[in-house]
């Protein structure tokens, strides 16, 4: 028996169950749909890519899978190389792990020790966002803050450890000016904030944090795993401020699995680098550096870089306002618009039950929640094919007009 993810199974429809997948179409038994969401936001080349494929197939002739513990392989060295040189700054230092959450774990991890190493023991409070999404593990959930996720917390009261603050530079400061000499680390979802409801927000909210960040020795952290890889429309949110540690997921391996690497940067590095051994990093998840997921992911970067999808994803995002430059409807709140992603928020959680089934009779595959109706479509999508996302999105309020 299969235990859903976020699904009351008693009360939950059938899934729909997929039998084939090919560029941005699933394909069930009886329909072909477009896939609005890329996968949880991974698939960003589609389905069944014949050069992403060919590289997990070369690399299942070589071996699946060893250990990082004492052993290493040369997709991992080759894919920490690429990093190094590709990503922004001195984000030199490569922790891979599994998922986006355990990645996120590792990068707390490293703040909090970071200080302990220095003996700065004080240091042991996470400023964070409201609204803030950075997994389902437990110390991702404590940072997060999703109600509509994570009631389970209540069971321990409020966090002495967090702060959340909404993305105002106002809070930043305020929370900076009392928190400062107990904050290890500051974390956020960069511009864009996903499961929290697609909430996006400017870049000097971030240029402050940087600033506020270097004035009191707290250390930077992106959790990259939605918003990496061009969602933003900037390649990564560190191209433009640059964190201590980034977090990549999602879009890292092209979505072909799970993979995630935390990067670090070279003074965080420093802060375990030395003779003692209670220094080093204590963790080590056991598929870490899997040498298929290393494979595929720099496959996957090399046709991000030769097949220039920055410009694939800035047309996505032209498309996209044009298509809902003249979009309103009484019970629509706000329509937001990033790079590659546009979210519908509703007054009302009611308005958006049925959609599901609706866009796919449509063709399309949708999973709106709570009031937020949302596309971010895989980045090789085909103009026709967004605008019938849009226009199926659009179609849903314009059959219900008058209707609230
Ligand atoms: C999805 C997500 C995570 C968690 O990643 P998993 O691979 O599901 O563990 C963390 N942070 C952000 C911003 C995410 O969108």
């Amino acid at each position: 028996m299969i235990w859903y993810p976020y699904e009351q199974m008693k009360t939950m429809k059938e899934p729909y169950s997929i039998i084939d997948a090919e560029g941005v179409y699933l394909y069930t038994e009886d329909q072909k749909l477009i896939d609005s969401i890329s996968s949880w936001w991974s698939v960003i080349h589609g389905y069944k890519h014949p050069e992403l494929n060919e590289a997990v197939e070369n690399q299942l002739k070589q071996f699946s899978h060893v250990m990082l513990g004492g052993l290493t392989h040369e997709p991992v060295r080759r894919l920490s190389d690429k990093l190094e040189q590709w990503l922004p700054g001195d984000l030199d230092y490569c922790f891979f792990s599994d998922s986006g959450s355990v990645a996120v774990e590792v990068a707390l991890k490293m703040a909090l020790q970071y200080y302990m190493n220095r003996e700065e023991t004080d240091r042991t409070m996470v400023l964070a966002l409201e609204h803030g999404y950075h997994g389902d593990t437990f110390k991702t959930m404590e940072v997060g803050d999703d109600e509509d996720y994570h009631f389970v917390l209540k069971a321990y009261g409020a966090s002495r450890n967090v702060i959340h603050i909404p993305t105002t530079i106002e809070a930043l400061e305020q929370a900076f000016s009392r928190y400062h000499k107990k904050l290890n680390s500051m974390l956020v979802e960069p511009l864009l904030q996903g499961a929290g409801g697609m909430r996006m927000y400017d870049s000097s909210f971030l240029k402050r944090a940087r600033e506020l960040c270097d004035r009191y020795g707290v250390l930077l952290i992106f959790d990259e795993v939605a918003t990496g890889f061009g969602r933003t429309g900037n390649r990564f949110v560190a191209d433009l401020v640059l964190p201590d540690i980034l977090v990549l997921g999602k879009a890292l391996t092209g979505g072909y699995m799970g993979h995630a690497v935390t990067v670090a940067n070279h003074k965080v590095y420093e802060g375990f680098y030395d003779d003692d051994p209670a220094h080093a990093l204590m963790h080590g998840p056991t598929f870490m550096g899997n040498p298929l997921a290393c494979s595929v992911t720099l496959k996957s970067i090399e046709l991000f870089e030769k097949q220039d999808y920055m410009s694939k994803i800035q047309k996505i995002a032209e498309l996209t306002r044009r298509e809902m430059a003249d979009f309103s409807h009484p019970a629509v709140k706000e329509v937001r618009m990033m790079g590659a992603c546009i979210c519908i928020e509703v007054y009302d959680p009611e308005t958006l039950k049925g959609y599901q089934q609706f866009a796919y009779e449509r063709g399309v595959f949708s999973r709106p929640f709570l009031r937020y109706l949302y596309a971010m479509v895989p980045y090789v999508i085909e103009e026709a094919e967004l605008v019938k996302v849009l226009n199926t999105m659009k179609e849903w309020f314009d059959q219900r007009s008058g209707k609230k």
